[in-house]
């Protein structure tokens, strides 16, 4: 579908640095032949790459169409470094059985640089090992690696945060430089834009200390997983000069086992990078936060001068009958993850990631680029890690593969424990994903059809449980939800309003939330769409300026009312087990109300799971009308009749904020609701710590009132109030303290100002 076709060209967005030729004539017609014949030269060794001891370094390359390999050593990872000089070079020796080029080195040599100089055809070119582990700066010469020097302190006693189910997990997806890059962050300026950020607990947004940021935050939030978008070593940005204007999103692999350099306080030394993934990793699992890293297999940075094209001339990419590159990914060179080797590579380099780095799950970037068999072969080998170890991806259907089955929504219960990504909840929650102005269900468009095919996971599509589906709204391609909402019900005429808060707008981002968190399937959100992140209508923000692209992590102030009701929505789901059912149990137990009104979406769910611990019946209903409240008739078998509201459209959770006798229930416009039978209710007694919310909601009111004795005091003299300040505050106040804060305003203002700001 075009539609589908744009989102890959969108995702993955890669700054070309060659241009993409056919490559030589006389390979034309049977490139894929010549692959062919290779693939029966497929090694099956584990030893590819450096292998380290202290006493010697076995080197081996697979590369059955070179006449010569040889190993070169240096002292350091390019020229322009102090001590820089060249160690040897020494002629590899061929297996032709296997396609394998050899040697060893004797002697303790870690922390040597290394690259071979491949000879096909007669050119001989110098590459990094595709099997390093380490490199030097700009990912230009390998390294040879003591790992076990590179560990933190306690490492061993790491532990991966594995979910017993996938659709248990929360995703919260997040660029590495973007967490930190923002100075009132609270977060280091030594640490900002680098995976050491991570490792800062107890940060504060400058200011006002009792708003946690980065760790804190996280902590308090209660998503269950990052997805960190990619930090294999990319090709876009020069290490050299990390922390300039240069941004990327890093969908533009160079080295896949080693990790990207420029968010290291040291891209030079090799060890520095895998050292501070590691610290990364430790620090967030130790906050009970695992770590699924984003992978990008499908295509590399460059095809003519990639190491993978330098070592075996267009073996591990795809090719179409007239030799040009394949170019479904929209990047100018697919990979083949088809080929042997190339699923070996694949395979290998999940499994590296995951075993010595302790990922805790995988995204495959276009995965709908790749092989059924491969993904198949990835997760089995996940396995004997661990079977929970996440893995889900981009199904999209971006066009057919001779001879291939490919990693497609439609294909995707073939794999089992591996999920997609379901866009049609995603268009259906806030209309056409590529477009600005095209609105969908929040907005008030209409249509309950592709909501309630998304609460039940596509399951009526292409899924044939939950457990093969990712439900979402957002993520890091196209604009920002509340971007999304603002283009689409304000226009985008005047820019300044994305960054505005508007209470319609919250309103609808609050139903969104509602849809997706109450949906079967895993939950998946991008960083900052719980605190109205904007990146001012930018779609594709791949280049843009760190500033663009940061956490605004101001927004916790404004939007505090929204990141509460969203942290309320996690705590629901996660006291409830039906929402996060991996089996299609709930589904076929699930109510769909028939009498509704025509914007209006009602279901109610029994717990088929665990019933006698946790709540028994509960009713979500989402009423998108923009301008009337809608009474709704409860629906269902042995329906109880006695009610308690645990969302409104002020707030969410898991505490009760009112009772309702009776099966009818008035909800407001454009919001949510949801009700737990009063008997289970009460029998379960859930509780959530409350405190975060309260304090989210309070500093928000706070900084309300703030703009309404300040901002607005000059309008407010001049018009006798200020409506706008008012509304804002009005509306945060769902709090005692944040009734307080308007009713009393300055005071209010006044009084916390000595313990609240520094
Ligand atoms: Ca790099």
């Amino acid at each position: 579908m075009f539609k589908k076709f744009i989102t890959g060209v969108l995702t993955a967005m890669v700054t070309f640095s060659t241009v993409f030729c056919p490559v030589n004539a006389e390979a034309e017609d049977n490139i894929n032949a010549k692959s062919a014949e290779l693939d029966k030269l497929a090694y099956s060794g584990d030893d590819l790459g450096a292998a380290y001891t202290p006493q010697k370094t076995t080197f081996k390359v697979w590369s059955p169409t070179a006449s010569e390999v040889k190993l070169n050593l240096y002292k350091t990872g390019s020229d322009d470094e102090d001590g820089a000089e060249k160690i040897a070079d020494s002629a590899m020796n061929y297996d032709k059985t296997n396609g394998v080029w050899s040697i060893t080195v004797e002697g303790d040599i870690k922390n040597t640089y290394y690259t071979y100089s491949v000879t096909n055809d007669g050119v001989t070119n110098e590459v990094v090992d595709i099997y390093a582990k380490a490199a030097g700066v700009n990912g230009n010469r390998g390294m040879v690696v003591d790992l076990s020097h590179t560990n933190p302190e306690n490492w061993s006693q790491d532990k991966r945060v594995l979910p017993e189910k996938q659709t248990e997990a929360i995703v919260w997806e997040v660029h590495v430089r973007d967490f930190s890059n923002q100075k009132e962050s609270g977060i280091s300026r030594e640490h900002s834009g680098k995976y050491l950020a991570f490792t800062e607990d107890g940060t504060a947004l400058e200011g006002c200390d009792t708003t946690p940021t980065g760790l804190a935050y996280l902590k308090k939030l209660g998503v269950t997983h990052v997805q960190i978008n990619p930090f294999y070593d990319f090709g876009s940005i020069d290490e050299t000069k990390p922390n300039g204007e240069e941004y990327n999103w890093g969908y533009d692999p160079k080295n896949y086992n080693v990790p990207e350099g420029s968010y290291s306080t040291n891209p030079y030394d090799g060890n520095v990078r895998i050292n501070e993934v590691k610290q990364m990793v430790q620090a967030l699992h130790n906050a009970g936060i695992g770590v699924i890293m984003d992978v990008v297999y499908n295509h590399t940075y460059t095809l003519d001068d990639s190491y993978f094209n330098l070592t075996v001339p267009n073996y591990y990419y795809r090719f179409n009958e007239d030799g040009s590159p394949a170019n479904n990914s929209g990047c100018g060179n697919d990979t083949a993850s088809e080929r042997a080797m190339y699923s070996k590579f694949m395979v290998d380099s999940v499994y590296y990631w995951a075993s010595e780095y302790h990922i805790d799950g995988f995204r495959f970037d276009l995965m709908g680029l790749h092989d059924v068999d491969t993904m198949k072969k990835i997760r089995e080998k996940l396995n004997t890690i661990d079977k929970r170890i996440i893995m889900y991806g981009e199904a999209w259907d971006l066009g057919y593969v001779e001879g291939v089955d490919l990693a497609v929504q439609k294909n995707i219960s073939k794999i089992d424990g591996v999920a997609a990504f379901n866009d049609g909840i995603r268009d259906a929650i806030k209309g056409d994903n590529f477009e600005a102005v095209g609105k969908g269900y929040v907005q008030g468009k209409g249509g309950t059809v592709g909501i309630e095919d998304g609460v039940m996971a596509a399951t009526k599509q292409w899924a044939e449980t939950p457990a093969d589906t990712v439900t979402y709204v957002s993520c890091h391609d196209n604009m920002t939800f509340y971007d999304k909402l603002t283009a689409s019900v304000l226009g985008t005429k005047d820019p300044s309003l994305y960054r505005k808060r508007n209470e319609q707008l919250v309103q609808m981002n609050k139903l969104g939330a509602a849809c997706v968190l109450t949906s079967q399937g895993m939950s998946f959100m991008l960083a900052g769409e719980e605190m109205a992140r904007s990146k001012d209508g930018d779609h594709n923000s791949y280049v843009s300026s760190p500033t663009l692209n940061q956490i605004d992590w101001q927004c916790l102030e404004k939007y505090g009312d929204l990141t509460a009701y969203y942290k309320g929505l996690i705590d629901l789901r996660k006291s409830y087990a039906p929402f996060t059912d991996d089996t299609k149990t709930t589904i076929d137990n699930m109510t769909v109300f028939k009498n509704t009104d025509t914007k209006v979406l009602g279901f109610m769910m029994t717990n088929k799971l665990t019933a006698d611990t946790q709540w028994d019946k509960v009713i979500c209903i989402f009423n998108a009308n923009t301008d009337k409240n809608v009474e709704v008739q409860l629906e269902g078998e042995n329906l109880p009749e006695n009610w308690v509201v645990v969302v409104n459209n002020v707030s969410a959770g898991v505490e009760k904020l009112k009772e309702i006798e009776g099966t009818k229930v008035t909800v407001p416009s454009t919001s949510a609701m949801v009700l737990v039978d009063k008997e289970s209710f009460e029998k379960a007694n859930i509780k959530a710590d409350t405190d975060f919310q309260q304090t989210l909601i309070e500093n928000t009111a706070h900084e309300a009132a703030t703009q309404l004795s300040t901002v607005g005091e000059k309008r407010l003299a001049k018009r006798g109030k200020d409506h706008k300040a008012l509304k804002i505050a009005g509306i945060v106040a769902g709090t005692a303290a944040g009734v307080a804060a308007v009713a009393a305003g300055a005071v209010v203002l006044k009084k916390k100002k000595g313990k609240k700001r520094k």
